[in-house]
């Protein structure tokens, strides 16, 4: 056959009125044919993904996922507990026969967290997404505006949920989003120590959709940037909500509030008992309405926990005992090198001392490793002798000269 004669197999084109026609045994497909038929098995191949999705949840007993979080979260162990029951009852929720006719239905359990940074929120819900193989989208509740000023709609969140589930929408609707710095949108007047604009409670509105449960018209590409992209449909019913904030200044609201009311009881016997060192763990509900949380966003968070300080002996177990712990990590990175490296129990502790003298919590603990260890790593690489690293408590001084510190203080 002539060459301008041959067809394509499926649509009848000419090889003229195509960009590419290619052969095959006994017959001929067209570049158009082929973009529809890559379309097709990609359709095909996706709604198949989604059918796999329910195997793939693995829900687990609370108690397992308690001691999946020790693994890599150490102390706070109150909040693991109440963690580990609002994810499995949220992920009961999930797999309860839909259509069934009872009508006890299961609510949300969105959770708020209430502690200093640094003491693990993020890393509890981190590690509850991956134990649980679902999408997870870390947002801050700073950038966020009411619609229509400088900043990010609400709807940016489940974004960002999309992204992290690879626009896996099935996937993104049953993810779970940490709404980090809750209480910077905390209601102004409440909380005269805020100073933040005027918006925060405008968030606060935008956000109780989300978080009850309905379908958000979504920019999958986020932002205003992009006007003339569709929309997603996103619900978010099935969607677990963490937030957490360390509401600076809520001790004293609930220090007033036990104050009042041990005045009704014997006040010298309710003083006896708190702990002053954690006045966190007696927060309620009510002391987020204090500290400006409008009452609609709590009623949305219904699960309520604290963070404990971290203390001397936590850092330390930081330093070691997670699954990837930070001195684990440096051991891998001079392994890879031929190194065997070992440190003292009296350089940890000295670690762990100055990160405590210095306040940088356990996000310091990794600045002060680096400032220790920083020297060996550029040399050693390089010395072929060198088989071995062994620091001391002597060597951590040295490197964590005061200025070194001082710097590091103002990073974390
Ligand atoms: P937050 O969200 O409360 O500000 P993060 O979860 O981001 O704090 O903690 C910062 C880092 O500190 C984590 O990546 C982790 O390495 C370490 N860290 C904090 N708290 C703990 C903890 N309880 N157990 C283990 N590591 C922790």
């Amino acid at each position: 056959m002539a060459k301008e004669n041959l067809e394509c197999s499926f649509c009848g084109r000419k090889k003229p009125e195509t960009n590419l026609l290619i052969a095959g045994l006994d017959a001929h497909i067209c570049d158009r044919c082929i973009e529809q038929a890559h379309s097709i098995v990609a359709e095909e191949s996706k709604q198949s993904k989604n059918q796999d999705l329910s195997s793939e949840l693995v829900l687990k007993k609370p108690m397992e996922i308690r001691d999946f979080l020790d693994t890599f979260v150490i102390g706070q162990d109150r909040t693991k507990k109440v963690m580990s029951v609002a994810v499995y009852n949220h992920y009961k929720r999930l797999l309860q026969p839909k259509g069934k006719d009872d009508d006890v239905e299961i609510q949300k359990s969105n959770i708020v967290m209430v502690g200093q940074t640094g003491t693990g929120k993020t890393l509890i819900a981190k590690t509850i997404a991956r134990m649980l193989n679902v999408p997870l989208a870390i947002v801050d509740a700073t950038v966020l505006t009411e619609a229509g000023y400088v900043g990010e709609d609400v709807e940016s969140i489940l974004t960002r949920l999309l992204q992290a589930a690879d626009y896996n929408l099935e996937k993104a609707e049953r993810g779970i989003v940490f709404i980090d710095e809750i209480d910077k949108i905390a209601r102004k007047s409440d909380n005269p120590s805020i100073t933040r604009d005027v918006s925060g409670e405008g968030v606060q509105q935008g956000l109780l959709k989300l978080l009850e449960g309905t379908v958000v018209n979504v920019p999958p590409k986020g932002g205003r940037k992009h006007p003339d992209q569709k929309f997603i449909e996103v619900n978010t019913e099935n969607i677990l909500f963490v937030a957490g904030g360390a509401f600076d200044g809520i001790e004293r609201i609930i220090t007033k509030r036990l104050n009042m009311q041990a005045v009704g009881y014997s006040a010298s016997k309710a003083e006896d008992r708190l702990d002053n060192e954690n006045i966190l763990q007696y927060i309620i509900p009510k002391d987020l309405k204090e500290f400006g949380l409008i009452p609609e966003i709590i009623g949305r968070l219904p699960v309520l926990t604290h963070m404990n300080p971290l203390d001397a002996k936590t850092l330390r177990a930081i330093l070691t005992e997670p699954k990837n712990a930070i001195i684990k990590q440096y051991e891998k990175l001079f392994a890879m090198d031929g190194i065997s490296f070992t440190i003292t129990e009296q350089a940890l502790n000295y670690i762990v001392e100055k990160a405590v003298e210095y306040k940088l919590g356990a996000r310091g603990l990794r600045s002060l490793c680096e400032a220790v260890f920083t020297d060996a790593m550029f040399s050693l690489p390089s010395t072929e002798d060198v088989k071995e690293f062994k620091v001391t408590k002597a060597y951590a001084e040295e490197k964590l000269s005061y200025e070194t510190i001082k710097k590091l203080k103002v990073v974390s």
